[in-house]
């Protein structure tokens, strides 16, 4: 017997709505499924899409083997909800219907998903880091011939969007920066996706001013100066205890600004990703970061 709630009942109640708005016409909830649902962000992920009176979670894959023939909502911590565990998109669409997939997995398969998504006419938000920007244009392209909204955000938390946003206004005085990130043991690339968006706004403001700084370094263990984007070290920290974190250290003469995030849970990342699941759906095309999403004036 499903434990779902009327409000929150499986996918064959997706013409349900919460209720009737004001006006009195009755809203149609989003229909999502999530690929990783089994993982550390897709189960919060799971959570978050069913608390929501606006979504409803009609699909879930994962490739994890103790994930298979489970149901989403009880992998999520939110009882059973009739929606299977498949492990495969292809299962998956036969069964449900979503209008947004959204990804948290790894990069090789978002890329996949996302782009078996928009063939379907499904729009992807991918909250999945590491795509290469190649890729990135692929879905671009893709997005766009479909005439599909697309969502790519490499931080889904506000305090981190906010972070960028101040990092990006700093570099216009202060132009010599250098990033770290710190992150728990088990994330897989490095630096962090966010760590590169970071970089690649302040480059955008700064240009290549101070880019390529003359070095007398003696460096005597190789990577000791982290990696170098254009002029801009970053440094990644992986250790049990973290989740997600980031200082933005600018140096100018005589003084130092730091700009720090820390995400010291995972559902500090579910509100944005609710934003972009109920906003994909009108957005022309591909847009990359959450703050383009947000009134940041
Ligand atoms: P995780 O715990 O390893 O979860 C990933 C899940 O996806 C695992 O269950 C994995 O199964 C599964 N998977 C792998 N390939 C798949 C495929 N082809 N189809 C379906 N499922 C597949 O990782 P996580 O910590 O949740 O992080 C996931 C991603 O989100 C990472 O890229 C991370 O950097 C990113 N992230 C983004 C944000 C943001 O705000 N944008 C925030 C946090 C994390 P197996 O374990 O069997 O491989």
């Amino acid at each position: 017997m499903p434990a779902s709630s009327p409000q929150h009942a499986g996918p064959e109640s997706e013409a349900t709505a919460p209720g009737p708005s004001p006006a009195g016409e009755v809203k149609p909830r989003v229909r999502v499924a999530v690929a990783g649902i089994a993982g550390r962000m897709g189960r919060e992920v799971g959570r978050a899409i069913h608390a929501d009176p606006d979504c409803v979670l009609v699909g879930a894959v994962d490739v994890a083997p103790h994930a298979q023939g489970r149901d989403a909502g009880q992998l999520a911590g939110v009882g059973e909800l009739g929606v299977p565990v498949c492990a495969s998109l292809a299962e998956m669409w036969e069964s449900a219907h979503p209008e947004v997939l959204v990804d948290f997995t790894i990069a090789p398969a978002a890329f996949v998903n996302a782009q078996a998504a928009l063939e379907r006419g499904v729009s992807p938000v991918i909250g999945t880091t590491g795509l290469t920007a190649d890729q990135v244009e692929t879905l671009r392209r893709l997005a766009s011939e479909r005439a599909t909204g697309a969502f790519i955000a490499p931080n889904f938390s506000i305090g981190a969007v906010l972070m960028m946003v101040f990092a990006r206004q700093a570099a216009r005085y202060l132009p010599e920066v250098e990033i770290i990130e710190l992150h728990h043991e088990k994330k897989v690339d490095a630096p962090s996706g966010t760590a590169l968006r970071t970089a690649q706004l302040i480059l955008e403001t700064r240009g290549l001013r101070m880019a390529q700084r003359p070095s007398q370094e003696d460096v005597r263990l190789e990577g000791a100066r982290g990696g170098d984007l254009e002029g801009i070290r970053i440094h990644s920290v992986r250790l049990p205890g973290y989740v997600a974190h980031q200082e933005v250290i600018f140096g100018g003469h005589a003084q130092t600004l730091t700009i720090r995030h820390d995400s010291t849970d995972r559902t500090s990342f579910m509100p944005g990703m609710l934003l972009a699941v109920k906003r994909v759906r009108s957005l022309s095309g591909l847009v990359v970061g959450l703050e383009n999403l947000l009134d940041l004036e």
